[in-house]
Parts: C-alpha cells; sequence; structure tokens
C-alpha cells in the first residue's frame, strides 16, 4: 500500500463514522506532517509519515475519535521530532491540537524504568494527570500500539524495555479506560517479545487445532442463532478464542496447561434491547447446561470501568465449556471501545458544552458500583480533581506529592537527610528557587552539601506536604536546641512583655513548679527549647501559666499588706518584728544563711556590717548572698517588700566562728584644726585598729570629714574606737556610713 493509498482508506474509515468530519483539515494535517518528516526513516527503512499514518487509522478506526484528534495523531510526532513548534501547529491548525500533540509528546518524553508495583500505579497516574485532555492519552495509546505493531525492527533490548512498560503502564491504562480490543493486543504484542517461547507455545497449538475450533465455533454459532431466529429476537452472535495473553496468564496462575484450561472460547451475542440480553440467557442455559457460580450480571452491576454484560458459562454437546457474553450493542461498543466510546456518543450527541469537560466521565464514573470503583474513580480524579502531583527523581523514580508541592517536598519525600543537607535544586535541569511549584512529570534534583545548614524555619511555610513540615521540625528539635532555647526564650518573654508580665512572677521559685506543670514541661529550658522549634507555642505558654500568675499575684498582695500592718504595729509598740531563731548551720566567713548551707556570702560596701550588727541577707542574681546591716537605707522595709525585690530577702545572723576582722567604714565630722590627724592616729593605734585607708577633706566652712576604712574584728571593739575618737577635741561626731 503506498503512503498516498494508506491517507485514503483513512479518509473512508473516518468517513464510515463521521461524515461530516473537517476532511480539508485532515488533509492539510497530513500534507503538514509528511512535509515536515520528510528524509526520516523508520527502523523498517519505510518513510516516517507510515507512522503517524498508522496511528492515525488506529485512533480512526478502533476509537472512532473526531476531527481534532485525527488531525493531532498525524501531527503527534511534529513538535518532538521536527522543528515544528506548537505555535506553528496553534496557528496552522488550532490551539487545541498544538496542546493535544504538546500533550502526547510530553508522554513520549518520560523515561520509565522497571519499577515495584506502587510506583507503576503512580506512573499510570501520572499519565493519566499529565493528559489534561482525555484524548492525549487515547492517541498515545494508539502511538504505543502502532509501535509494538512494528517492534520487530526494534533491537533485542529495546523490544523487552518497550514491551515491559506496554505491559505495565499502557495495558492497563488501556483497560482503564475499557479499551478491551486495544488492551488485548498490546498484552499479546507485549507477551510475544517478553516470553517468545511461551507465547509461541499457545500460537502454535492454537493454529494447529485452528480448524477443529473454527468447527465447533460455527456449530454452536448455528445452535443459537437458530434458536434465536426461530424466537424472532434480532441479534449478532460469534465465537473467538481467547487471546494468547489471556491463556497464558490463566495456564500460568492456575499451573495447566492448554488442554486443562477450562474456557478457552468466548461467545458473544449482541442484541437490540436489555430485555432481550435476558431472553437470550434464558434461551442459551435451555440449550446448553450452565456451569454453577460462573452466571454475572455485569448489567444490573456494572464494572467499575463502564462495563456491562451477561456472563455466562455452559458446556457444550461435546463437553467443551465456553463462556457466553450477552449485551446491548450501546454496550458492546463501550466494552470495545471504552471512554472512546462515550467521547464519540458525547460528540455526536446533543448539549455538548453544556457540562463540564470531564463531567460526562465523571457521572460515568461515579454512577459504577464495585469493589474498586472507587480506586477507578480515585485514579480518573487525578486527571479531573488534579490534588496531586507526579514527579521524577533523576533516576525515573516517580515521587507522589501533593498538588502545590516544593522542590522542599520533593527533598523530604525521598529522605529528611536529603531535604536537610539542600542547598538547592534543578527542575527538568534548571536551577529553581525552593518554592518553586512542580509540575506532573518535572525531573527533580535536589542539590545537596555535607556543609549545609540545614533547613531555614521559611521552609515549614512554603513546604506543602505535612511530612516535609514535620521532618523540618523534627530538625530544629534535635539539631537546633541551643538556638531554640534562646529563640525560645525571646518569644516567650516578648509574649509576657504583651501580657504585662514580669519574667521574675514566673520564675519565683514558689509558682514555678505549677507553672511547669500546666504547660507540661520539665523546666523552663524544655519549654524554650519546644517554643524555639515550633513545637509549642509562647502565646499557649502564657495563656496556659497566667491563671496560675493571677493566683500568685493575689497572693503576694496579700502578704505585703500583713507584713506593711505588722511594720505598723512595730512603730507603735517599739517591738521588733519577732525573727525566728535561724538554724544553726555551718557559717561562710561568720554568717549563716538561713536554709542555705556554703552559699558565696559578700558584705555590702554600702554599710560595711561587723559582727554584733543586726543584719539581713540579698539573694543576689548570680553573686551570692549580700549582707547588710539591717539600718541600711538599702535593705529598709520598703525595699525589703518592693515587689521587685519580694523574695530575695532572707535571714542571716552571725556565726560563733567570725574571720579575723571585717572592712567597715567610719566617717568624723570634725571642727579643722592642727595635728587633728595626729590625734585620729593615736586613737586607732591605741584601739588596735587596723586601717586601710583615710581618706580626709575639708568644707569651705572650716569643717573637715574624715573617712577612716578599717577592718576590726567586732562590734564592741568598733564602739570602743567610736568612743576614743569621740573623745578628740574638735570631733563632732562619729557615723557608720551606709547606703
Ligand atoms: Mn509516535
Amino acid at each position: 500500500m503506498t503512503i498516498q493509498e494508506q491517507y485514503e482508506l483513512l479518509e473512508k474509515t473516518i468517513r464510515s463514522y463521521n461524515p461530516a468530519a473537517d476532511f480539508a483539515h485532515i488533509r492539510s494535517a497530513f500534507e503538514f506532517a509528511d512535509k515536515a518528516h520528510e528524509g526520516q526513516k523508520r527502523k523498517s527503512g519505510e518513510p516516517y509519515i507510515i507512522h503517524p499514518l498508522a496511528v492515525a487509522q488506529i485512533v480512526a478506526e478502533e476509537l472512532k475519535l473526531d476531527s481534532e484528534s485525527i488531525e493531532a495523531a498525524l501531527l503527534h510526532d511534529v513538535i518532538e521530532d521536527t522543528p515544528a513548534t506548537h505555535e506553528e501547529v496553534a496557528k496552522l491548525f488550532s490551539p487545541t491540537i498544538a496542546d493535544l500533540v504538546e500533550g502526547v509528546s510530553k508522554l513520549t518524553r518520560i523515561q520509565y524504568a522497571t519499577k515495584e508495583d506502587e510506583q507503576m500505579e503512580n506512573l499510570r497516574k501520572m499519565l493519566i494527570a499529565m493528559s489534561k485532555d482525555i484524548r492525549v492519552i487515547l492517541i498515545k495509546v494508539a502511538d504505543r500500539l502502532h509501535n509494538m505493531r512494528t517492534m520487530e525492527y526494534q533491537s533485542p533490548a529495546k523490544q523487552k524495555q518497550k514491551s515491559l512498560e506496554t505491559m505495565e503502564i499502557y495495558a492497563p491504562i488501556a483497560h482503564r479506560l475499557g479499551m478491551q480490543r486495544m488492551k488485548w493486543e498490546l498484552e499479546d504484542l507485549s507477551l510475544k517479545y517478553l516470553d517468545p517461547v511461551g507465547y509461541e507455545e499457545i500460537v502454535t497449538s492454537l493454529g494447529a487445532r485452528q480448524k477443529d475450533y473454527d468447527a465447533f465455533m460455527q456449530r454452536t454459532c448455528r445452535q443459537v442463532d437458530d434458536r434465536l431466529n426461530d424466537m424472532g429476537i434480532q441479534h449478532v452472535v460469534y465465537g473467538r478464542v481467547k487471546h494468547p495473553y489471556s491463556i497464558y496468564r490463566k495456564m500460568f496462575n492456575q499451573n495447566k496447561n492448554m488442554d486443562e484450561i477450562f474456557d478457552l472460547f468466548a461467545f458473544r451475542v449482541v442484541v437490540e434491547s436489555v430485555g432481550d440480553c435476558y431472553n437470550v440467557l434464558g434461551v442459551v442455559h435451555d440449550i446448553y447446561k450452565p456451569v454453577l457460580g460462573r452466571f454475572k450480571d455485569y448489567i444490573g452491576t456494572p464494572k467499575p470501568n463502564g462495563y456491562q454484560s451477561l456472563h455466562t458459562t455452559v458446556v457444550g454437546s461435546d463437553g467443551i465449556p465456553f463462556e457466553v457474553q450477552i449485551r446491548t450493542q450501546e454496550m458492546h461498543e463501550i466494552a470495545e471501545y471504552g471512554v472512546a466510546a462515550h467521547w464519540k456518543y458525547k460528540q455526536n450527541g446533543q448539549g455538548a458544552g453544556t457540562e463540564g469537560k470531564y463531567e460526562w466521565v465523571r457521572r460515568l464514573l461515579e454512577n459504577q458500583e464495585g469493589a474498586d470503583a472507587e480506586d477507578y474513580i480515585h485514579s480518573l480524579k487525578v486527571d479531573m480533581f488534579a490534588d496531586e502531583v507526579f514527579v521524577f527523581t533523576p533516576n525515573g523514580d516517580v515521587q507522589n506529592l501533593p498538588a502545590g508541592a516544593t522542590p522542599i517536598d520533593f527533598a523530604y519525600a525521598i529522605h529528611s537527610a536529603v531535604g536537610n543537607r539542600m542547598v538547592g535544586a534543578r527542575v527538568n535541569g534548571r536551577i529553581v528557587t525552593l518554592d518553586h511549584v512542580l509540575k506532573n512529570g518535572d525531573i527533580v534534583e535536589i542539590m545537596t552539601s555535607k556543609n549545609a545548614k540545614g533547613p531555614s524555619r521559611d521552609w515549614m511555610k512554603i513546604a506543602k506536604s505535612s511530612e516535609a513540615r514535620s521532618k523540618i521540625r523534627q530538625w530544629f528539635k534535635k539539631e537546633r536546641r541551643d538556638e531554640n532555647i534562646v529563640n525560645g526564650r525571646a518569644s516567650f518573654e516578648a509574649e509576657l512583655k504583651h501580657c504585662g508580665i514580669l519574667m521574675r512572677e514566673v520564675t519565683d521559685p514558689e509558682v514555678l513548679p505549677t507553672l511547669l506543670k500546666k504547660v507540661s514541661y520539665t523546666s523552663l529550658k524544655e519549654m524554650y527549647a519546644a517554643i524555639g522549634y515550633g513545637g509549642f507555642s509562647a502565646q499557649k505558654a502564657v495563656s496556659r501559666m497566667q491563671g496560675e500568675l493571677q493566683r500568685a499575684a493575689k497572693q503576694r498582695q496579700a502578704e505585703q499588706q500583713a507584713l506593711e500592718a505588722a511594720a505598723a504595729e512595730a512603730k507603735q509598740g517599739r517591738e521588733e518584728p519577732h525573727v525566728p531563731a535561724p538554724k544553726q548551720v555551718k557559717s561562710e566567713q561568720g554568717i549563716i544563711v538561713e536554709g542555705l548551707d556554703n552559699c558565696l556570702v559578700k558584705f555590702s560596701k554600702c554599710c560595711t556590717p561587723v559582727p554584733g550588727d543586726d543584719i539581713v541577707g540579698f539573694i543576689t542574681r548570680g553573686y551570692g548572698v549580700s549582707v547588710h546591716r539591717a539600718d541600711c537605707p538599702n535593705a529598709s522595709l520598703e525595699k525589703r517588700t518592693a515587689p521587685d525585690q519580694a523574695g530575695r530577702w532572707i535571714h542571716v545572723s552571725w556565726g560563733t566562728d567570725t574571720n579575723e576582722s571585717y572592712p567597715t567604714i567610719l566617717e568624723a565630722v570634725c571642727k579643722d584644726r592642727v595635728n587633728l590627724l595626729l590625734d585620729i592616729s593615736a586613737a586607732l593605734s591605741s584601739t588596735n585598729t587596723f586601717v586601710l585607708g583615710v581618706n580626709t577633706r575639708s568644707t569651705e566652712d572650716g569643717f573637715a570629714i574624715c573617712r577612716l576604712e578599717i577592718r576590726i574584728k567586732d562590734g564592741a571593739q568598733l564602739r570602743s574606737l567610736m568612743n576614743k575618737l569621740n573623745q578628740i577635741s574638735g570631733v563632732l561626731k562619729v557615723t557608720r556610713p551606709a547606703g
């Protein structure tokens, strides 16, 4: 057949089911493709145009698709294999046709490798998802069918690879779309290359018995024919031997040889109405003996892919079992051509455009009942409701991600270590930003580095999958504890400030344990860490603590009022507030700190207490206990009860094991005169006082203030010194400065 003859056959085929097709356009598509592929040869040595012509022939003959599909089939390789562009095709034909061609090319570009089942399912879903227009996948299946028909010219390696792909991807898709004839042919052609011996055995055996089989089938057909004619039921009946792959699978699964295969034959009766289907069933069961449990009513309960028929298995007169399928013409077309038949009905039917593009497919599918209906609907939903995106790793593995996913989602889907070391990403060879939205069929490559500083917190906002987000959170939890604590503390403090709460209200040792219980952390640090990595929020923390903090604040207020009341009473009655005797414990520098052993003690510079003085202690932030005289202005009752120092003032007392001496300061106000300092020195020396320094300054009105820095053993020694000083002529007043 010449190329011209082949083209004429195509037109003839189209005319047989669609006389109104746009033949002018179809011819110009053929001529454009012919020109574009000029000089290109197939592996068989034939001109390349043979292939698109054959694909268009399949699209017309097997699928009976519209003019646009025929044109797209003729043009399906021009964008991929010739200088022609999408723009050019869109301009010369139509944007829709250009999109169809582009869609088929995209599927062609996908590289497959043998994968586990799950990968295969993802690949099938991806192909459907990528075919935004269902006609793309129909044309692609036709393309694959022609390539399989002409596989003999390819290398053995390529034959195996393509056959495997066909068996695992395209035949299931054809099945899913209800195209049984194409599915069988794809399976048989694949088997031929995947198991040439097994395939040959079946074909040879079928060939050897062809005559017997034909005779049996003719006999049976005539029996059925006669009875139905007698009853006046309009019908077509024919028999066939099941296709080789179906026999092969049965032999393999049931571990049987060909003679043991139960039903090698299938007869089909096509009638005009559903009522006739059941009438024919009655007739068949009357002529032959039905095999129990083999009757299936797929009219009452269609298969998920839309298939409808009555199935029964009976045993013929010579003891040969066979299957009979009974269906109407419409059911038959849908069984043979599947979704394509629906397409055809839709196209010729009324109301085109009143429904969404795939509304009819959706309705068809959702009306189906059956165990795997849901699975089937889901697989097509990918196309229609696009909630998933399928992308490739550089090795050809498919990753199934939620729609809108980014390289971050991809990296974490591979492994958390890949995500954590990611420094960049390439999509289809081009460097992209990490918030780049991935599209079906993208090849995504993650660039990693051992020195990567890990995910950034922004990634959690960019990532679309909860898997990626939780892995990023996990990283922050583990890897950045110190940083988390700092960040967590900062947000916690900010939130406290926002709520008008002071940090020390939280750190108050009496309240803290209860607060920690409220937030379920063992320490503030733990809580900061959690806030830092995002496992807990500062807002939640503060809101859970607030009740307890308010209760504590109220209690503090009550205590303060009680203290003030006690102080007022003490003033009136000149009674010292009762201070319970401290527990006898080991002292530090002669000081016993109530309830605390071995704590750091220092003497305040403002009042320089010496043994015998009434003293109090103040717990400083990080410098131990500072000891003041009870009458020091810095330890006044007002200070001691101020809210910012509450809880820090504690009882201290002098122990029995005081130091040799303590530094302290005396100030003497004197009428300045000659030899004043000499007399003061004499007093110091007569009381054995160790002098650290003497500093005298004169005032303008003839007075001198003498400041003595000394070391003294205790209050008794100090008092005797002060007496001596007071007796010196010109000394007006000796004091111990404080504050
Ligand atoms: Mn092709």
